[in-house]
């Protein structure tokens, strides 16, 4: 998506160890007008699917997938990050190793909000080793539901997350995919 990758192209900052800061319009202040853009292409691009739910992870996920959920007219549920492990019979728990933190999160998501009559769209900010994503697609399973899609706002397609999701069937939508990105340069390329 053209509108995407000019804003990383010009506000994306490079760290180092291969994170991509996208601070300023997504993931600590966010660009609603952009955001909801974004909204329209995975809604676009999942045209004719029978989505009924939407789903993410806390923290950063939870704002785009908000928008999107609008876009859809459908509910949108977030799996909650756990530091203990929760007892708590009536939640779908799984385990998911953060890219960021460098740390494993147990992951939860109410039965109450998640059965096998869902069709669920997946939408988070990231994608990189596709951990944070084999989490979220273990808790549908668990659930019983039916993925319908996954749309992801920038994939690093220089990791294996994309490859990986692909591999196994899903339609993934990412809407910018960098192939490089060069901390010292600043240059950014990207896949089309
Ligand atoms: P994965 O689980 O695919 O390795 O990483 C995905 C998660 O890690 C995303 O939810 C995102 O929070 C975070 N992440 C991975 N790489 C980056 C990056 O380059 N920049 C930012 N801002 N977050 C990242």
């Amino acid at each position: 998506m053209e509108l995407l990758e000019e804003r990383i192209q010009k506000d994306g900052i490079i760290r180092k160890g291969n994170v991509l800061k996208v601070d300023s319009f997504i993931n600590h202040q966010m660009d609603i007008p952009l955001i909801d853009e974004m909204a329209k292409e995975w809604k676009r691009l999942f045209a004719g699917k029978p989505i009924n739910k939407v789903l993410t992870i806390e923290a950063s996920g939870i704002g785009i997938a908000a928008l999107v959920a609008r876009e859809f007219g459908v509910p949108l549920v977030f799996a909650k990050k756990s530091m203990s492990i929760n007892l708590d019979s009536n939640n779908y728990c799984t385990k998911v190793q953060s890219f960021t933190h460098n740390r494993i999160y147990d992951v939860i998501v109410s039965q109450k909000f998640l059965s096998k009559d869902d069709h669920v769209l997946i939408i988070d900010a990231f994608l990189a080793n596709g951990c944070a994503l084999l989490g979220l697609l273990d808790l549908v399973s668990l659930a019983g539901a039916t993925v319908e899609g996954i749309g992801i706002a920038v994939e690093k397609g220089f990791q294996n997350g994309g490859e990986l999701i692909r591999a196994k069937g899903y339609q993934l939508e990412s809407l910018a995919i960098v192939d490089s990105m060069d901390a010292e340069t600043g240059e950014i390329i990207f896949r089309h």
